[in-house]
């Protein structure tokens, strides 16, 4: 068991497969030029699977593939492949671009629930958000999952002032239409831009959706991050995900390996651990990994207070999302 200093076991490992993306959102990406890693600096797929055989050998039973975006690399057939046979929860987030080449890999490695980023229902507004006009094919691919009997979780950063007027449209959405939102609050991260002002909390997404619908608490499970909620009647949920404003770190079960073979202890961590270096050198990675694990801190990667108002975003020392993977 992957056991830290506050007794949180961790069972599930998040693994980014590239930093690649053919989307360029701008809360994740670096306002400024962004150089994707070249080839050999990332894992390659016999690289991942001997990392995550490691992982599941001390208790991972959870994996979820993501990035960049984990459909653009050249082998994910063959790392869905490979990591569908461990007998593990195979899951993935995607921008859901590419995913109706992928329907078949992801059912034959036992994938079940796929978690689609989605941040607008308006066309335009997607081109605005992801400078791509790729709007109509995600939805496509979520109706094309939906028919597939996948359970979709479709994921939506909120931002003050950018999609946050969307918020009733989205549990409209959830009507007629099996899926689940998951609301998600604005982070900081390396060169994203984050001001507190930008931030829509969870308490007042509750507070914009309730004076609208009738909504239910469901039950959560005790390591989710979100907090489920469905409006009476409905086919589909929604949840909000509280990092900033009330973050979740007491239940923390989540390891990440970044597209380079390094872990992070936490979303919000500096410090990384190079196990794919130690990996082609025959070193001792599971003990690289054990390390990793205790030197967790307490809460939000050490790195900052509960009080999201306090941050100023340019201290921060962490990577932008897009090469740590979500
Ligand atoms: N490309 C895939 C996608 O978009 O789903 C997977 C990688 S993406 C980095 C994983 C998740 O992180 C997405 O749901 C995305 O919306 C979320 N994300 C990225 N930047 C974020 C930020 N600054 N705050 C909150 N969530 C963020
Ligand atoms: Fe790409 Fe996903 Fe980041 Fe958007 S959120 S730029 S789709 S990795």
């Amino acid at each position: 068991m992957l056991t830290d200093t506050y007794n949180r076991i961790h069972n599930y490992l998040r693994i980014s497969i590239t930093d690649n993306c053919n989307l360029r959102c701008f809360y994740c990406m670096p306002e400024e030029s962004y150089a994707f890693m070249p080839n050999q600096q990332l894992m390659q797929a016999e690289e991942i699977m001997q990392l995550a055989k490691l992982f599941v050998a001390q208790g991972v039973n959870k994996i979820r593939l993501t990035g960049g975006e984990p459909l653009v690399r050249k082998d994910a057939k063959e790392i869905i492949r490979l990591l569908g046979s461990l007998g593990v929860e195979l899951t993935i987030t995607t921008n859901g671009t590419r995913l109706h080449h992928f329907v078949d890999d992801l059912e034959a490695a036992g994938v079940r629930s796929v978690n689609i980023s989605l941040d607008t229902l308006q066309k335009d507004r997607f081109y605005l958000l992801t400078r791509r006009d790729q709007f109509d094919i995600v939805k496509e691919n979520i109706e094309l999952l939906l028919n597939r009997n996948f359970k979709v979780k479709v994921n939506v950063v909120v931002v003050k002032g950018v999609n946050d007027a969307e918020l009733l449209d989205f549990i409209e959405w959830t009507k007629h239409t099996p899926v689940h939102i998951r609301f998600i609050e604005f982070m900081p991260f390396d060169g994203n831009q984050w001001k507190s002002d930008k931030l829509v909390t969870w308490k007042e997404m509750l507070e914009i959706i309730s004076k609208q619908y009738e909504i239910t608490p469901l039950e959560n499970l005790p390591n989710d991050t979100c907090k489920k909620y469905m409006a009476e009647g409905h086919k589909g949920t929604f949840a909000v995900i509280s990092t900033m404003s009330s973050p979740f770190c007491s239940g923390c079960n989540r390891i990440r390996l970044t597209a380079d073979g390094k872990i992070k202890n936490c979303l919000f961590s500096e410090e990384e651990t190079d196990l794919l270096t130690a990996l082609r050198r025959g070193e001792d990675v599971l003990s690289l990994i054990e390390q990793s694990i205790v030197s967790k801190h307490k809460e939000l990667g050490g790195q900052f207070s509960k009080q999201f108002e306090l941050i100023d975003a340019n201290t921060l020392h962490n990577r932008s999302m897009i090469a740590i993977g979500g």
